[in-house]
């Protein structure tokens, strides 16, 4: 017993320092030598730079924004409307495919200050202000801790079934949802005089819904997606930030008018939907 050392007696120290020492008189007698040893020692310790995007370019960013309308599990299903079980099985893709789920207002930054967004970025939209979604996709958007935008056109909004009432968008601002305007009547905006372009259709219906939620409303979305210059030009006038169109592409430039920005349909069809996200075979309109 008394033969053996104690983990922490004098000895062991002397030898834990002299084990030490002559380790440290080998590494300094390498350091002359050429670097081989010494590269090696330091990619070991030296952390791995942040991965970058796959498809962050210098001028060009990935980020695909799905357009819904209804969630429905009546009407006959299209582009239009998605089954509320294939839109839960897409919120799910994405979260198994490792997409990050941005608000429109985080695409927006990115795009007006040239930075990259989280990897594989996805905003989901929502047009029309059907009741479906605040029934069939409102509670999927929870369980998954997402946050969608959804378009209104407000003249409807407690005055016709079948859409959100102030209440409901106001659970929806709540439920840490984005709202913008989808004009006040939905009407073709291109062939609407011009004071009811500006009065009724864009200041009325973002003055509408600042007034009955109490946030302020930056994004437009074109009814139909229909627009021509002179409507960019009023949405601009009328203190929106940004428009979304109907246009089909999931990547974006940094260079890109904010006012036309491109959207892409959706299906209810799982494989269709993994091709549309990486641009494959979209759906087309305008
Ligand atoms: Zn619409």
């Amino acid at each position: 017993m008394t033969n053996k050392i104690h983990p922490t007696s004098p000895l062991t120290i002397i030898i834990f320092f002299a084990v030490i020492a002559i380790l440290m008189g080998a590494s300094l007698s390498t350091v002359s030598s050429p670097e081989p040893v010494k590269k090696v020692a330091e990619t070991k310790i030296t952390p791995p730079p942040p991965a970058k995007p796959p498809h962050a370019a210098k001028d060009k960013f990935y980020a695909p924004i799905l357009m819904y309308h209804h969630i429905s599990t009546t009407m006959s299903a299209g582009p239009y409307v998605i089954r509320p079980e294939i839109f839960e099985k897409q919120m799910a893709w994405l979260k198994d495919n490792k997409y990050h789920v941005i608000t429109y207002a985080q695409f927006y930054g990115a795009l007006t200050t040239k930075t990259d967004l989280p990897d594989k970025s996805v905003v989901l939209t929502f047009d029309d202000n059907d009741k479906d979604q605040y029934i069939n996709a409102l509670p999927i958007l929870k369980k998954y801790g997402y946050s969608g935008i959804f378009y209104i056109p407000t003249a409807y909004v407690n005055v016709r079934g079948g859409v959100m009432t102030w209440d409901m968008l106001k659970d929806l601002v709540k439920n840490n949802m984005e709202i913008g305007a989808h004009s006040s009547t939905h009407p073709d905006l291109r062939v609407i005089p011009k004071k009811q372009l500006y009065d009724e259709e864009l200041t009325g219906s973002k003055e509408a819904l600042q007034k009955n939620l109490g946030i302020e409303i930056k994004f437009f979305a074109y009814p139909g997606g229909a627009h021509s210059k002179s409507i960019e030009q009023a949405v601009k006038d009328t203190g929106f930030l940004s428009a979304v169109t109907t246009f089909y592409t999931p990547d974006h430039t940094y260079d890109e008018d904010p006012y036309k920005i491109s959207r892409i349909y959706v299906s209810n069809s799982m494989d269709e939907f993994a091709d549309f996200i990486v641009g494959k075979n979209l759906y087309k309109s305008h």
